[in-house]
């Protein structure tokens, strides 16, 4: 059994790597009617010469015509005949790279500081992502430093989620429910820019200016369950925005964002860390700063659905 997988292991390794480039192959997949590994690794086998990442339509049809046989020989689909065994192949190796599932939407409701009802739609934290909050890794150190481990860090979350009456409530009402974590850092520690899970490429600087305080706005796009999402991260209350940094700076892991501070809430030194998934065709760079927390061009997410694990 072992010569078996030994063979097979680096036609998986190369039937992944097709996939990731092909999609003639993806078409041909789901065309073809043979399965895509069987296909691929017969016309591996066959020595055939390295793959452009579009194959031929002639190389197709070679690589069907030699795996025919196989496919006649009883093997059932997804299982490679390997000496008169069936060798099971890797299950859906083309969504090795497609990300987390998709977060679903939601509506709750809040009364506001007006008594009034509010309705908004949020997202809520997946069952697959832990509660824990400390399990995430944040902007800033979070405790990283600490001799004891056990500095608190997030002293709010988020509440979107839950009933009214287990939502936060500010003084005289002036902020219900929270959609974000509140992290609490010294006046002046760096904030840095952190890649989200499944994020492709750096992120992009969308906005810098007032808004919760002195804050900065990046979006950042995801790969969620094979397609792609983009998200803003908004950083709030900081002491001041790093240096140079504006609209359509990249950012990449551990660039500096700004320094927590208190701006927009007054003695109360932290960090106002959101994430907003945006709504489909919205272009957040060509939004007033007051519009890309406005409901009809983001959704607010748990901050636990993008953040890294640590
Ligand atoms: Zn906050």
């Amino acid at each position: 059994m072992k010569a078996v997988l030994s063979t097979v292991a680096p036609a998986r390794a190369r039937v992944r790597s097709l996939l990731r480039t092909s999609s003639a192959l993806r078409w041909f997949q789901s065309n073809a009617g043979v399965p895509l590994a069987l296909t691929l690794t017969a016309a591996l086998s066959l020595g055939s010469p390295p793959v452009e990442p579009v194959l031929a339509a002639a190389t197709l049809r070679r690589a069907r015509a030699a795996i025919e046989p196989l496919a006649q020989a009883g093997c059932p689909r997804g299982t490679l005949p390997d000496n008169g065994a069936c060798v099971r192949l890797p299950v859906a190796a083309e969504d090795e790279d497609d990300g987390q599932p998709e977060a679903e939407s939601s509506t709750n409701t809040h009364r506001d500081r007006l008594g009034r009802w509010v309705v908004y739609d949020e997202i809520p934290r997946r069952p697959d992502r832990t509660a824990d909050y400390d399990a995430y890794r944040y902007p800033v150190p979070c405790g990283a430093g600490a001799t004891d481990g056990t500095r608190p860090c997030v002293v709010s979350g988020y509440d979107l989620d839950r009933s009214d009456d287990r939502q936060r409530h500010g003084q005289r009402l002036r902020q219900v429910g929270h959609g974000a974590v509140d992290l609490v850092e010294p006046r002046g520690t760096p904030v840095t820019s952190v890649a989200l899970e499944h994020q492709q490429g750096d992120a992009e600087v969308i906005y810098v200016g007032p808004l919760f305080g002195t804050t900065v706005v990046t979006r950042h796009t995801l790969r969620e369950g094979g397609r792609l999402r983009d998200y803003l991260l908004i950083f709030g209350h900081l002491d001041a925005p790093a240096p140079g940094l504006q609209q359509g700076s990249p950012l990449r892991e551990g660039d500096l964002v700004g320094f927590v501070g208190d701006t927009g809430s007054p003695d109360i030194v932290h960090l106002h860390l959101e994430a907003r998934r945006l709504r489909d065709g919205v272009d957040p760079a060509k939004l007033a700063p007051s519009r890309l927390i406005d409901g009809t061009n983001t959704v607010v997410c748990d901050p636990r659905n993008v953040l890294p694990l640590r």
